[in-house]
């Protein structure tokens, strides 16, 4: 997904790939409007999808 452009990754150190929302600071209250804002615009969380790489938004379906 990154390779065509269409996925970003937001604070790596702090939302590891393998971390799940007990750790993930994006899985955080506080970050939940800004994901609201990627969602309200088609794309998608993994960290909301799947539980893991919490870093992660990317415009197109699973
Ligand atoms: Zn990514």
């Amino acid at each position: 997904m990154h390779s065509w452009g269409i996925a970003i990754d937001f604070d790596p150190a702090n939302n590891q790939l393998r971390w799940g929302r007990d750790r993930a600071r994006m899985a955080k209250p506080a970050y939940a409007p800004f994901l609201n804002a990627w969602e309200s615009e088609g794309w998608i969380s993994l960290g909301r999808e799947r539980n893991f790489d919490w870093m992660h938004v990317q415009a197109a379906r699973l």
